[in-house]
């Protein structure tokens, strides 16, 4: 990494490092508190989505020489289909209980369900369908893992 010159602390970080738990909300109540009408008719003037994906509760406002203002907002990101996922990615209804890294790179994200549906049975094998550890060499059988599935054929468990 490149050498960067120290520079003196701010004191205004130096004063908000020491306050225990502080949050964006606590700094966001405190700047609309300070609020100039100003500042609140331009924060007026944000036009909303109305889907929710964008939303400005407050009123704070950074304003330089050009014909306009900028607003704070919160634009939403979903987590749907990325490992932060707190939902099934397979029933989508119920919470997320293992993030699960599947062989095409791709994650899952299973509830305790749904895990049990693609979990080999074999107690010690844990394999999950589509992972490195459940192998490509066949498909599996009865909710086996491949290689599983044959041990139980070699053991004459589907019978002739
Ligand atoms: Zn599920
Ligand atoms: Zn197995």
């Amino acid at each position: 990494m490149a050498k960067v010159a120290k520079k003196k602390p701010d004191p205004k970080q130096k004063a908000l490092a020491k306050i225990k738990g502080l949050t964006i909300g606590d700094c966001t109540t405190f700047l609309d508190s300070i609020a100039s009408d100003r500042d609140k008719a331009i924060a007026e003037m944000v036009e909303l989505d109305d889907n929710g994906e964008f939303e400005c509760d407050n009123y704070i406002v950074s304003e330089g020489d050009d014909n306009g203002a900028y607003v704070m907002g919160w634009r939403w990101v979903s987590f749907e289909d990325t490992p932060m996922s707190k939902i099934c990615s397979c029933c989508h209804e119920e919470p997320t209980e293992k993030v699960v890294k599947m062989r095409d790179g791709t994650t899952d994200t299973l509830c305790e369900t749904c895990l049990e549906d693609v979990t080999c049975p074999t107690e010690g094998c844990g394999a999950i369908e589509g992972t490195e550890k459940w192998g490509t060499v066949g498909d599996g059988f009865d909710g086996y893992c491949p290689s599983c599935a044959d041990k139980r054929e070699e053991a004459g468990v589907y019978g002739s």
